[in-house]
């Protein structure tokens, strides 16, 4: 039986059926799943692949795997640099670690005065700003110094938890309406309200990521793919198996390489946010403290949602939704699910230590494939 891969963030894995923090299942996972996937035959999509092109290793300080039943045209080493150079356009964007990125210069620019834009970025800054506004800004770009404040930055990391005048202080100049955004011919500029303002699309940056390559791959007329940036995958198709793609969402509680619940995408992006995978402990207090930040309170999350994921068109979306419905928690955020006919699953740790699962109705369907893992979700709202 083979184990999934995991990633530094929450959860995916890709699984030899494939899995999601996702975790992808690349084909079959286990017997118990290869006896499943054999009792269905609506899983068989395509014939089973000869040949398979294969990459993975290492962006953004985790990791990513790409697959293409069929074979990529140029192979191993033409994937490999179409990958690369996807990422390299999106560090280059949105890095905040690279001191030449256009994020990480302006966060530099401690001026209010106008700040020249790409066109790519003032794009995706626009659709960040419009998922942010969907779900009441509890995902929020300008969060940038809150996570330096609690080591989660370039900065570098914290022992210890800030004080509150210092969070007051950071929250003065935390918000959406501490930024504008205006297209300039095909370019863009961006302004600042407050010099200290700095902007931080961490979370967003690799589901960004998988749709530039998503679309790289579509424009090559490629129609069978896999590709997990960390906790975002966007997939088309069918597994080298000839079946339909599974993505497990990784179970928070265990030491990795657990599938918690296993989707079938369908050629949707989906994509997870987790508390559980970077956080520090306060050495004085032994408080945990995660690297998900509430913007509204300026404190790390702490309540009893490990995880949320988000089934939608693109990972930039889903990556941007799954962690502001993770600060707001399971029950808000399955309550938007099914408010906005949005599939969310959210992952609670109950008092007991046992993780209990609630989706939205919209969910269901991509659940539906992979009818019997180990563990039964509770669905909510029935
Ligand atoms: P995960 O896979 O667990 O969602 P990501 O790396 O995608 O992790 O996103 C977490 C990062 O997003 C944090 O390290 C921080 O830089 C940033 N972040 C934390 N809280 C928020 C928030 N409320 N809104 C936007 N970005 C946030
Ligand atoms: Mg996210």
């Amino acid at each position: 039986m083979k184990k999934c891969s995991w990633k530094k963030a929450a959860s995916l894995c890709v699984v030899p059926c494939v899995a999601l923090s996702l975790a992808v299942f690349a084909s079959a996972c286990d017997n118990k799943n290869e006896k499943v996937a054999a009792a269905q035959t609506s899983d068989v999509v395509a014939k089973k692949f000869d040949q398979v092109t294969k990459i993975s290793g290492k962006t953004f300080g985790t990791f990513y795997y790409v697959t293409v039943p069929g074979g990529y045209p140029g192979g191993e080493d033409t994937l490999r640099s179409d990958a690369e150079f996807v990422f390299k356009k999106v560090s280059d964007a949105i890095s905040t670690f690279d001191q030449n990125a256009e994020i990480a210069r302006f966060n530099a620019y401690e001026s209010t005065k106008d700040f020249v834009i790409s066109g790519y970025l003032a794009d995706v800054l626009e659709q960040v700003q419009r998922q942010s506004l969907r779900i009441e800004h509890s995902m929020d770009p300008t969060v940038g110094p809150l996570v330096n404040l609690w080591g989660f930055g370039p900065n570098g990391e914290v022992h210890q938890s800030p004080s509150q005048a210092e969070i007051d202080e950071t929250l003065a100049y935390v918000g959406i309406d501490k930024i504008t955004i205006r297209r300039v011919g095909s370019g863009g500029v961006l302004q600042k309200l407050d010099p200290r303002v700095k902007l931080d699309l961490s979370t967003i940056g690799e589901g960004l990521a998988a749709d530039e390559l998503a679309q790289l791959l579509d424009e090559k007329g490629i129609n069978n793919y896999m590709i997990a940036i960390a906790g975002a995958i966007r997939s088309k198709g069918a597994n080298p198996d000839g079946k339909l793609w599974r993505v497990g969402i990784e179970d928070p509680v265990s030491q990795g390489q657990k599938v918690f619940a296993a989707v079938c995408p369908q050629g949707m992006a989906i994509s997870t946010a987790g508390s559980y995978r970077n956080f520090f402990i306060d050495e004085k207090t032994g408080t945990f403290y995660s690297h998900i930040i509430d913007p509204k309170t300026g404190y790390p999350i702490n309540h009893r949602t490990v995880s949320v994921s988000v089934i939608a068109r693109s990972a930039l979306e889903t990556d941007a939704l799954d962690t502001g419905l993770l600060v707001q928690g399971a029950k808000a955020a399955v309550e938007w699910g099914n408010k906005t006919e949005t599939p969310v699953y959210a992952i609670e740790v109950d008092e007991q230590g046992k993780e209990v699962a609630t989706y939205s109705r919209a969910f269901t369907p991509y659940l539906k494939c992979v009818l019997n893992l180990s563990i039964s979700p509770v669905p909510q709202d029935k």
